[in-house]
């Protein structure tokens, strides 16, 4: 079942941890690096392309600048950023360059997913980069990026990237073995789950908070992104990178880690994009009879379901939509912006022009902007 899977693909997305890669001065780790690269390198020569998502800039900055806490302030943690991407490509770059692969760094914020043209030019660029046979490393731009415009953590953007890209599988490389039935660190009798169908809300209870004290992520994170990562049609495999050699061994099909499985009915890239990397500036809310017709498949928002709309944006923003009961249930990406809303909620899509005195449309979210969660 796994290596059924595991076997057809041609392009990964490997994220790596802050934990595994630096060692216990919080300095990197230079022959771990290098054992990855040669790992990357037979992936390579497989015909398989990869792309790296890496974590490790803060905590390689803050040992250099003498940190020995995790940096307290924003500004601190940024600045360690600064100083440790360098450092991590620097190291990544040598490591690669003997095995005879190129490397490119990457730096992205949420806004430069969000915004659709940049969006598109990231994904242009990684392809020019992959047919030039060289391997993208991409991180948060964490040196400028503020709350609002995070990703979170290296999770959540190794999963927008994988959908960025199009792979077919996450490979998302920790310090635990995968994910386990209990806290392992608890229960001495826990077991590793081979293989997920689809993450269950008890499991998402069971992986908790972050595991680590260097990165940001937790296995919480990490089921969040196997399922963003499903959403787009891929399966993520989590595993213990400490030894990178398991990767390659893991596609052939032995039983390392925990495979999840992409989701039975996966969303186009544009959809995912919408429902996952779009930052939404506003609330649409409807009335019961919409909520139940907008939960089948392939249906418009018009304005006559619509109750309340919050927020101030623009059309063509992202929007969350709410049912009867507050829950939200869909997102999409409006035609009409909010205060236009504020005018025809409630009324037939054909009394828009008489209303506004034009009309973009009947619609307020079009089917092909509109996703349900
Ligand atoms: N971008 C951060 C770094 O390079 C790591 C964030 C994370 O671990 O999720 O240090």
């Amino acid at each position: 079942m796994r290596s059924e899977h595991l076997k057809i693909i041609k392009r990964i997305v490997i994220k790596i941890g802050s934990r595994i890669l630096t060692d216990e001065d919080g300095n990197l780790d230079r022959s771990w690096i290098s054992a990855l690269a040669s790992e990357v390198a037979e992936l390579r020569r497989k015909n398989i392309e990869v792309i790296m998502v890496s974590s490790g800039a803060v905590a390689a900055g803050r040992t250099l600048m003498g940190i020995t806490e995790r940096p307290r302030t924003i500004p601190q943690k940024q600045a360690a950023a600064a100083v440790g991407q360098p450092l991590l490509m620097h190291e990544y770059e040598m490591a690669l360059r003997t095995t005879g692969y190129k490397v490119a760094q990457i730096l992205l914020t949420r806004d430069d997913l969000a915004d659709r043209q940049r969006f598109l030019n990231a994904r242009a660029t990684i392809d020019t980069l992959l047919e030039f046979g060289i391997i993208p490393i991409i991180n948060e731009n964490d040196t400028v990026a503020v709350e609002e415009i995070k990703f979170g953590d290296n999770d959540n953007l190794s999963a927008l990237v994988t959908n960025l890209v199009d792979a077919g599988l996450l490979a998302i490389l920790t310090d635990i073995d995968g994910l386990y039935d209990a806290d392992p660190r608890l229960k001495p009798d826990a077991r590793l789950i081979p293989l997920v169908r689809s993450v269950t809300k008890e499991m998402e209870r069971s992986a908790g908070g972050s595991g680590s004290s260097v990165g940001t992520g937790g296995m919480a994170t990490k089921l969040s992104a196997a399922k963003k990562a499903g959403k787009s049609g891929a399966a993520t495999l989590i595993l213990n990178g400490k030894d990178p050699g398991i990767l390659s061994q893991a596609l052939q099909g032995a039983d390392f880690g925990t495979l999840f499985l992409p989701a039975a009915r996966s969303l186009s890239s544009r959809k995912h994009w919408i429902a996952f990397t779009v930052r939404p500036k506003g609330r649409i809310y409807v009335d019961e009879g919409a909520g139940r017709v907008l939960r089948q498949e392939g249906r418009s928002l018009l304005p006559s379901g619509i109750t309340r709309v919050e927020g101030n944006f623009e059309r063509g923003s992202g929007v969350r939509i709410y049912d009867h009961e507050g829950i939200e249930f869909a997102r999409g990406v409006t035609d009409y912006d909010s205060s236009e809303i504020s005018l025809i909620l409630g009324r037939k899509s054909a009394e828009i022009e008489d209303i506004l005195g034009y009309r973009y449309g009947d619609e307020i979210i079009h089917r092909d902007n509109f996703v349900l969660l």
